[in-house]
């Protein structure tokens, strides 16, 4: 049984230069790998049938149903701060879109597909590998309750692609709040397209901010919301250690969801300095310079909106001005979403004069002495329950007692003074990271053997990152030092 029927929202109310219409390329041998069951509900796809040939000629991009109309998407973008006005979707596709179960639109895409027109070279198809990080990281993404694009199936093509090396070949079906990017607007912008940017603005109000379409300027009510989303996300990432890797104007989600996981990783032991990215030399993209890209990425959205901004009603024309404060806004918005997200991961659920210069010393700490990301916040939990290993995680540790002195003090004054203040801290503070070097072994073992069990254990412990798992201990441990994976490498 079919169950679901695609929507083309996207072709039918955009302009034809934002899109081509493409056929899927047929893959010799596809074979499903892993499917996605709770999120293939989510969408009303039924998962026998997406496990039947026809399902699998669908996540295969082998055959798609008769009422499917598949399209590559253009989209220009800043590539590490140079602008190129035509990229596009250069190995995926977008089948269509669906009602999820709570009534939104989701897009479901594949990569790995095959060329495209937005093909500039190379042969539109994935590796394995790359394509099972993005399944592992955005699923823990997911579960860690940041927003994200989600994976729905991994499949094999049966076909090998020549990188480095030969590699067996894979795609991933991949499901978003929608695949508009900073780099839509700019690829209108750089064409003058004043109308396909009103009608590309109206579309993304209606599909992700749809309150905003009565408000007296809602083009800047766009550009205002997706500061706010964008600044909460990018809190999220710093919040639990991770680093995208390629924040190009591209990769940037007018939706607020993660998109496009690239050579982008979780940090075991904390440092603001970090980058994984192998193409990412000047640290561009490191760790701690997430916020201030992004605000950068926001000021490349405003300004391919300034001709549609300021046109309000009264004639006023103060878009630049307008513009202006809300890329000025970013930063007040992101620290308070930074600031409570840090508090209550040291526990403070109270706000009191000197909690963030508390926790900021402590980050300093850690920075210095090698402490891991997620276990030393994890631990101050069960500091709390007097069973602390924490100290263990600094080089030296009594560099950690002086500050837990001071943090003791401030909780007994607490006037919020709860019980249960360590199990909301675990609440918060996951346990179980997509540790690199775990997302690596898994990678491994397929390409090299074709065990898919670390892929799937892994996967399984990463959907409860906040739950003690006794028996899975060891994928809570930062990597011995042999076992440190220092770069990532680009989807390739
Ligand atoms: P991504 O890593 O998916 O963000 O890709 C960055 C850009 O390079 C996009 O425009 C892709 O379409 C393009 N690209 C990456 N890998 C390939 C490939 N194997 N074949 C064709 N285009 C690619
Ligand atoms: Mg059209
Ligand atoms: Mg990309």
């Amino acid at each position: 049984m079919r169950p679901a029927r695609f929507q083309h929202s996207y072709a039918s109310d955009l302009p034809d230069r934002l899109y081509a219409r493409t056929d899927p390329s047929p893959v010799s041998a596809p074979r499903l790998l892993e499917l996605n069951e709770n999120l293939a509900t989510e969408l009303g796809l039924d998962a026998d049938w997406l496990r039947s040939p026809d399902g699998l000629e669908l996540l295969a991009g082998v055959r798609f149903p008769a009422d499917v109309h598949s399209i590559a998407q253009a989209y220009a973008g800043h590539q590490f701060g140079n602008f190129v006005p035509q990229l596009g979707d250069g190995r995926a596709l977008l089948v269509g879109e669906l009602v999820d179960t709570n009534g939104k639109l989701r897009d479901l895409q594949l990569k790995g597909s095959g060329q495209t027109r937005f093909s500039r070279n190379g042969d539109g198809r994935a590796a394995l590998g790359p394509m099972m990080r993005e399944y592992v990281v955005s699923e823990a993404m997911y579960a860690l309750g940041i927003p994200t694009t989600r994976t729905l199936s991994l499949v094999a093509t049966g076909e090998q692609v020549y990188r480095e090396t030969r590699l067996p070949g894979a795609l991933i079906g991949r499901v978003a709040a929608s695949h508009i990017r900073v780099g839509t607007f700019q690829f209108l912008a750089v064409r003058d397209d004043t109308a396909g940017l009103r009608a590309l603005a109206d579309y993304a109000i209606a599909r992700h901010y749809p309150h905003l379409a009565d408000a007296p300027d809602p083009y800047l009510g766009l550009l205002n919301a997706v500061v706010e989303a964008q600044a909460r996300l990018v809190a999220y990432w710093m919040l639990v250690g991770f680093i995208h890797g390629v924040l190009n104007t591209d990769n940037v989600a007018i939706s607020g969801e993660t998109i496009d996981y690239g050579p982008c990783a979780f940090m075991d032991a904390y440092h603001p300095a970090t980058v994984f990215s192998s193409i990412d030399r000047d640290g561009r993209y490191a760790y701690v310079n997430q916020p201030r890209i992004t605000v950068w990425n926001l000021a490349r959205l405003a300004e391919a909106l300034l001709p549609i901004l300021g046109t309000s009603v009264d004639g006023d024309d103060d878009g630049l001005e307008q513009a202006k404060a809300a890329i000025g806004s970013f930063q007040a918005r992101y620290e308070t979403a930074f600031h409570e997200g840090i508090r209550h991961k040291i526990g403070l659920f109270s706000e009191q004069p000197g909690d963030l210069e508390l926790a900021a010393d402590l980050l300093d700490l850690m920075a210095r002495n090698g402490a891991d990301f997620t276990l030393t916040f994890r631990g101050l939990a069960d500091e709390i329950d007097g069973v602390g290993p924490v100290r263990d995680h600094f080089i030296d540790p009594t560099a950690f007692d002086g500050w837990a002195k001071r943090w003791r003090e401030r909780l007994a004054r607490d006037p919020e003074n709860t019980p249960d203040r360590a199990a909301r801290m675990r609440k918060i503070n996951p346990k179980y990271i997509a540790r690199n070097h775990r997302v690596e072994a898994a990678i491994v073992a397929a390409t090299d053997d074709g065990d898919l069990g670390p892929f799937r254990r892994l996967l399984s412990v990463l959907a409860c990152p906040f739950d003690e798992q006794p028996e899975m201990e060891e994928y809570a441990q930062p990597p011995a030092h042999e076992e440190r994976v220092l770069q990532t490498f680009c989807g390739t």
